[in-house]
C-alpha cells in the first residue's frame, strides 16, 4: 500500500474548498458518456477513498447521476467537485481543483470503449472498458 498523499484544493469561485488524502500521486480519466456530458471531456479524478473533507458544504449541490453514483458541483460557479460511489462513499476528486499536482501522473483510463475518436491521451496508462470497470468497482451500464 503506497503512502497516502495530502492534497487540497478549491473550486473556481473559492466557495468550496477541501482537504483529502489521495491514494497515491495518481490521476485517472473516465471517458464514459455521463462524464463527458458533465465535463465536456473526460473526467480527470484523483481517488481519495472516503477521506475527503469539504469546507463550504452549503455551496455544494449533489446530483444523483445513477443508482450507484453521484456527482457534486459548486452551486455558485458550477465547478465539478467529485464523483462518489453511493455504497462505499469512495470519492474521486476533480483533478482540476487541486492546488499542487507536482509529481502526479495519469495511470488509468476507464470506459475507454466510450472514448470518442476526436481526442486521445498520449500517456501510457492502464485502460479498462466500461464492463471491466464495473466488475472492479461496482455499478452497471
Ligand atoms: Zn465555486
Ligand atoms: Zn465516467
Amino acid at each position: 500500500m503506497p503512502d497516502k498523499v495530502d492534497i487540497s484544493g478549491k473550486c473556481l469561485c473559492g466557495a468550496v474548498s477541501f482537504k483529502a488524502k489521495a491514494e497515491g500521486r495518481h490521476l485517472g480519466a473516465c471517458h464514459c458518456d455521463m462524464c463527458r456530458k458533465w465535463c465536456s471531456g473526460p473526467f480527470l479524478e484523483i481517488e481519495c477513498g472516503s477521506d475527503v473533507n469539504f469546507k463550504g458544504e452549503n455551496h455544494i449541490s449533489v446530483y444523483s447521476s445513477s443508482d450507484w453514483g453521484e456527482r457534486g458541483f459548486c452551486k455558485t460557479c458550477g465547478s465539478n467537485l467529485f464523483y462518489r460511489l453511493k455504497d462505499s462513499g469512495s470519492t474521486g476528486v476533480a483533478a482540476g481543483l487541486v492546488d499542487d499536482l507536482s509529481g502526479f501522473t495519469m495511470i488509468a483510463q476507464v470506459c475507454i470503449d466510450d472514448k470518442p475518436p476526436y481526442y486521445s491521451f498520449a500517456e501510457k496508462t492502464k485502460k479498462l472498458a466500461c464492463a471491466e470497470m464495473f466488475a472492479l468497482y461496482g455499478g452497471d451500464t
